[in-house]
């Protein structure tokens, strides 16, 4: 079965080799406190910051989900008030969890096809983080670099929270540019799933300790000062940051994944632009996800085509929530090789009008 699932997606090929390898190496089995696992922890932080570009002074953590960032920010980072901007079902969650442990949560909803003009945007004086979905998995928008860079300068003084599960590895984020930064592997990295990486500026960890909220296992300042000493404050999905490690080592730079990931975009762009039956969701190019391809067509349609996809061995993305009927889509994440484009393409053709 070939995977086009935005989430969990298709895994690097290599994957299996490198689970056996960390089975042989008895890596499945290292105590967490010991020198080699440390290492591997070490060479992981590493590896992530020279592909995906992340400043020298950036903390990075192992968490086991981007749900559980949206509680780590809440708990260790917003005192009172947050502001949230989104425009689908991932930001409008991550909302809805501030807002339930006990959080001032005030949002800003837009229209899937408005590009943000971040100076015409009302951001309360007390909001002490500002939240963005970088890549809305759900429709398939996209919020650029230029437009996360004017919400820093507009709002030096508060944090600047970014959610870019399904598209950091994908493609080249501006890390510099904001102060917290969360992905769970199951989607660009092409791991599985059950870990994720958050990666937090000097700023916000400063503000962490100012905050000194300490009372979760999963504290900021606890993640901060394990981070510090190779540890963690928990025992660790090894396995996960091992293979992080080793796939890491494998792919290229991050500038060069982004490159080939619009290629393969601008293709899947033309494609449905010429298609009568089948058109993209998303009508404003600008905004765009280069990720997550989500089509949009009549629901017998779509599940007719779902369907004959699946007879031929190949998985199509469902439409998310509201979207369920009336959308599909297309993961377009690195791990995806070329051949299973082609076969995709294959069947479309003898489908698409
Ligand atoms: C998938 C996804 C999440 C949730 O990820 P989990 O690993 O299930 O916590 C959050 N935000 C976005 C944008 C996503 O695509």
């Amino acid at each position: 079965m070939i995977s086009f699932y935005p989430g969990p997606s298709k895994v690097y090929e290599e994957v299996p080799a490198f689970v056996k390898e960390a089975y042989d190496q008895g890596i499945l089995s290292i105590n967490h406190r010991s020198r080699e696992f440390a290492s591997i922890l070490k060479q992981a932080h590493h590896i992530l910051r020279e592909k995906l570009h992340i400043p020298q002074d950036y903390s990075i953590f192992f968490v086991s989900s981007a749900t559980e960032c949206w509680e780590i920010i809440a708990q260790s980072l917003i005192q009172k008030n947050s502001f949230h901007i989104f425009n689908g079902a991932f930001g409008e969650k991550w909302h809805y969890y501030t807002h339930k442990l006990g959080k001032e949560a005030n949002s800003y909803e837009f229209e899937k096809d408005h590009e943000l003009m971040p100076e015409h945007i009302f951001v309360p004086e007390n909001a002490e983080v500002i939240c963005l979905t970088q890549n809305e998995t759900s429709n398939g928008t996209e919020i650029s670099n230029e437009i996360i860079k004017k919400f820093r300068q507009l709002h030096p003084e508060k944090l600047l929270a970014i959610d870019a599960t399904s598209s950091m590895a994908g493609i080249y984020l501006d890390i510099s540019q904001a102060d917290i930064w969360y992905a769970s592997v199951q989607k660009c990295f092409g791991l599985p799933a059950g870990m994720a990486v958050l990666i937090c500026s000097p700023a916000a960890i400063k503000k962490a300790f100012q905050i000194g909220e300490k009372d979760h296992y999963n504290s900021l300042t606890s993640l901060q000062e394990n981070y510090l000493k190779l540890q963690t404050t928990h025992t660790p999905n090894v396995l996960n940051i091992y293979l992080l490690l080793k796939v890491m080592e494998t792919t290229e730079d991050i500038l060069k994944i982004e490159a080939k990931i619009e290629e393969r975009f601008q293709r899947w762009e033309n494609y449905f632009t010429l298609n009568q039956e089948f058109s993209m969701f998303i009508h404003n190019k600008k905004v765009r996800s280069k990720t997550v391809v989500t089509i949009q067509s009549q629901p017998e349609l779509i599940q007719k085509l779902k369907t004959q996809a699946l007879k031929e061995g190949i998985l199509l993305g469902n439409g998310y929530g509201s979207l369920k009927d009336t959308t599909f889509r297309i993961a377009n994440f690195p791990a995806i090789n070329d051949q299973e484009i082609i076969r995709l393409k294959t069947f479309l053709k003898g489908k698409l009008s």
